[in-house]
């Protein structure tokens, strides 16, 4: 008997690892229905039932079949930290790494910002996330699961998804898009493709790849420099694509799918927020139809740079207006709680 409980255990599968359709072909192959899949995502999408006992209108028989052969949760919350209008969540995945998710609470919807990777390869010089190297890709199911252990805790809907948590992306392209397809999809969260943002360091081949999807999401660039001397040092992927590439990629993203570009650069005090910086900027993207995010740096206890002086903050934002650039300055969000990317998860494998 033991052993029969341990293999259903091992053979069960994901309920999150499934989009539609492929769960319609999995219920089909099973001798089930097509509507069934429609009842399930319905309960378990809409309604947040995690209980197949409680999904009443289905036959006793479909229940049992769908308790013996799938489970409803691989991640787990390790915890959640609060302040006004930010939560950060560590999760702990199967194989007991962590990853990080933030919710945070604008006055026009909920947005929440998902990890990709447990670790990130890029190295970026004042990325918390990638001072602990890429263990791994986040599977589809464990992106999915970020959102809907969110929606349930908090019993709340998301409007908006930003993938900008631990992780590049782009370096996990293939389960990103499944995850950007699914989400967007009316039977599970419906978040609007125009409300899903993604956020890439300049993968370019990635980027002209994303140029010819056919999804309408956001596309964001940590561009965070703007000249090539200062972005080697910033960041070591500057080393194989260049800005003249990535600005080349854009022009091609730009034109292909006809949607705005978001350039996000982080204000590293001393380092690249000089006003020179802010002209050499507005040159590079005049005429894109792009915008500036400026990201105030969230300074952590390993910081090796400052953020910008608030004046230096406001002279860099004066100066991309004033030539034409649309700019705004990004809101810090969850500062106390540590929210910026990787830090949690930071703190958590310290200890
Ligand atoms: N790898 C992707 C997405 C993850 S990082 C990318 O590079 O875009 C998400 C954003 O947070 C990036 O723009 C990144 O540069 C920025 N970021 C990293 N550390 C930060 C910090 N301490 N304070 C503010 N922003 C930070």
């Amino acid at each position: 008997m033991p052993y029969v409980i341990i293999y259903m255990v091992i053979h069960l599968k994901n309920f999150f690892d499934f989009t539609f359709l492929e769960f319609i072909d999995y219920l089909e192959k099973n001798g089930y229905k097509k509507y069934n899949a429609l009842q399930i995502f319905d309960w378990i999408y809409k309604k947040r039932e995690n209980n197949f006992d409680n999904m009443s209108n289905l036959s006793k028989n479909l229940r049992f079949f769908l308790k013996n052969n799938l489970k409803l949760n691989s991640l787990k919350i390790l915890k959640y930290e609060k302040s006004i209008d930010t939560y950060k969540f560590l999760f702990q995945l199967d194989d007991k790494e962590y990853i990080e998710s933030v919710l945070m609470i604008h006055n026009y919807g909920k947005s929440v910002c998902i990890s990709t990777q447990v670790g990130c390869n890029m190295g970026c010089s004042f990325c918390e996330s990638g001072k602990l190297k890429k263990r791994r890709n986040l599977n589809f199911y464990e992106m999915n699961e970020q959102l809907f252990l969110i929606e349930i805790t908090l019993n709340i809907k998301i409007n908006s998804v930003v993938l900008m948590g631990i992780g590049e992306p782009f370096d996990n392209y293939e389960n990103v898009l499944k995850f950007i397809k699914h989400i967007n999809d009316s039977k599970t969260f419906e978040i609007g493709a125009r409300h899903i943002t993604v956020s890439t360091c300049g993968i370019v081949p990635k980027i002209i790849q994303f140029s010819n999807e056919e999804i309408q999401a956001n596309l964001a660039i940590s561009l965070h420099a703007s000249n090539d001397t200062l972005r080697n040092k910033l960041m070591k992927i500057n080393k194989v694509y260049s800005i003249k590439e990535i600005m080349d990629s854009l022009k091609y993203y730009i034109k292909k799918t006809n949607r705005r570009v978001t350039i996000e650069y982080l204000l590293l005090c001393n380092i690249n927020d000089y006003d020179y910086n802010a002209f050499e900027l507005a040159n590079l993207l005049k005429g894109l139809n792009v915008y500036v995010n400026l990201i105030p740096y969230n300074e952590t206890s390993k910081s090796i740079y400052q953020k910008s002086k608030k004046v230096q903050i406001l002279k860099f934002y004066d100066i991309l207006k004033k030539n034409n650039i649309n700019v705004t300055i990004r809101k810090e969000f969850g500062k106390e709680i540590s929210a910026a990317c990787g830090q949690l998860r930071s703190k958590e494998v310290d200890k």
